[in-house]
């Protein structure tokens, strides 16, 4: 019998009220289950819900200083316990260890950075037309914030929402992914161990259609920040603006990496490897399309192939292993599929191109590393986020051809150019329009102090990571304090 956990409702671990559950599966063994989690509906969110409102009234009076303190302890926690979560987290969701740990680092990096911010939190003074009235502009919580996460960075990804809405003074309901429930878990228990009020932070589980639509549905939320796909994005975005919530959504990409004439080759090509098989090509900055300049595409498509080749597939927690699973059986369909669209379509496929099912790899949800060459932009194989272990290589006869394939799609997250010529690169920063662009170095990279988002449809116009994360989870309050003891009224007495 696996292990069976429960959500966190005003600091009560309680099951769902139908008593339902659904299983949390290591990817790398279809047998091995985890445990058993809530699978919550409407009423559990309600309540949860609730119990973050009633906890709002004094986390917001709790000094911004003190609210920091207790993230900064829960990144000591992440410190100490982060090889136990890493080893979890590659069971839970299949990437490998040196990953794993880099995600929690991820958590510890904003447990820093954001309990620095409560110390901060800075607002502006600006000076007033009128004499004797002062005026200040101050950051205040917004209120309960439902916090809805997607499971490739299962632990990295809830820390930048949680810790940044814990700092500003909001309470929290947090829906994690149905594939990552056991992080989401472990992450809740050490805020509390931090020392976070009963109802700061509330857990639901359960499936996204089901405790996921409830909790953006909820008229008490006041902000949804939502990480996921742009399809699931728009239909939350759609609620969000029927009832009246803020919303800031983390959504889909299409990253592409450009490969010039005059590219350091091998650096490109180990810029390629792990950009687009990293994470099993399950990351949102994931290199899907590298579009190298006809001078280098001979040399450098068989530098890449040669390389993607040699990837060893298996379980994450093997120090041996490359490339892990992806995260179920419905992702390994779909792979395939698009494996099917570009044959279709009419691009030449290298190497992959099939599930691995030799030895143990068969026990999982493992899938080749595949490299299509002679694509066209418009392509659906060009065009539409994959998710997984699948590349594009598209050939460009110049800077400005490759930019414009690189810009011509739905989404807008990450992009990045190899070259040694300055002009170029600035070139490619001034027009590649995406929310983040690398120079010589991969898709991936972010780090938390940054600004972290997309243009188009990757996000809508909010940025999490860096200090933009204050303005989502935050209002503006204006505050004007006239000290001249007579009515003065501003735009007429001039
Ligand atoms: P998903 O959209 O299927 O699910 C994300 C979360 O939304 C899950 O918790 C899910 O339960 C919930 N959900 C699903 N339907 C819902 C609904 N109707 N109402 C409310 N919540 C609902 O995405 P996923 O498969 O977990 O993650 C992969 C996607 O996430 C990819 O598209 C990837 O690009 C994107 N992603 C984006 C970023 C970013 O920062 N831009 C980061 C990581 C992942």
């Amino acid at each position: 019998m696996s292990t069976r956990y429960k959500n966190l409702i005003g600091g009560e671990w309680v099951d769902a009220v139908s008593g339902r559950t659904f299983q949390d599966v290591n990817p790398a063994d279809r047998e091995d289950i985890l445990g058993e989690f809530p699978r919550s509906g409407a009423e559990d969110v309600g309540r949860a819900v609730e119990a973050a409102q009633e906890a709002f009234k004094s986390w917001r009076l709790t000094p911004a200083p003190k609210r920091g303190e207790i993230i900064f302890r829960a990144g000591e926690i992440l410190v100490k316990r982060k090889e136990e979560l890493a080893r979890l987290m590659t069971l839970e969701m299949g990437k490998v260890l040196k990953e794993t740990r880099g995600d929690v680092q991820e958590g510890i990096d904003t447990a820093y950075y954001m309990a620095g911010e409560g110390r901060r939190l800075f607002g502006h003074h600006v000076p007033c037309e009128l004499p004797n009235k002062f005026g200040v502009a101050m950051r205040v919580p917004v209120g309960v914030v439902a916090a809805i996460t997607p499971w490739n960075f299962p632990l990295a990804i809830p820390t930048w929402k949680l810790f940044p809405a814990l700092v500003c003074g909001n309470t929290v309901v947090f829906k994690p992914a149905e594939d990552t429930p056991l992080l989401a878990h472990r992450l809740v228990e050490i805020l509390f161990e931090s020392g976070l009020p009963p109802g700061v932070v509330n857990l639901i589980h359960g499936l996204g259609a089901e405790a996921g639509a409830a909790l953006v549905r909820h008229p008490s939320v006041a902000l949804v920040s939502f990480t996921g796909s742009t399809e699931v994005g728009r239909e939350v975005a759609t609620v969000c603006a029927q009832t009246g919530k803020k919303v800031s959504l983390e959504m889909g990409g299409k990253n592409a990496i450009l490969v010039m004439d005059d590219a350091p080759l091998e650096l490109a090509v180990d810029g390629a490897i792990w950009g687009a098989f990293g994470t099993s090509g399950q990351r949102c900055t994931a290199a899907s399309r590298v579009i190298v300049h006809e001078g280098v595409l001979g040399p450098f498509t068989s530098q890449f192939v040669e390389r993607a080749r040699h990837l060893r597939l298996g379980s994450g927690l093997e120090e041996t292993t490359d490339v892990g699973p992806v995260i179920n059986e419905t992702q390994l369909s779909r792979v395939h599929e698009y494996t099917e669209v570009g044959r279709k379509e009419g691009a030449t496929l290298l190497t992959g191109g099939e599930v691995a099912t030799e030895g143990r790899l068969g026990k999982g949800f493992f899938y080749k590393p595949t490299i299509f060459t002679d694509v066209e932009p418009t392509m659906r194989i060009a065009q539409e986020e994959i998710f997984g272990p699948s590349v594009a290589v598209l050939r460009a006869r110049s800077l400005e051809e490759a930019v414009e394939i690189c810009n011509n799609t739905a989404y807008g997250l990450s992009s990045a150019i190899y070259t040694r010529d300055v002009n170029r690169a600035f070139r490619a920063i001034q027009d590649l329009s995406t929310g983040i662009t690398y120079v010589n170095a991969s898709t991936i990279g972010a780090e938390v102090q940054f600004p972290f988002g997309g243009v188009r449809q990757t996000g809508n116009g909010h940025r999490e990571g860096g200090w933009t994360v204050l303005d989502i989870m935050t209002e503006w309050k204006t505050v004007y304090v006239d000290y001249s003891g007579r009515l003065q009224r501003a735009q007429i007495d001039v």
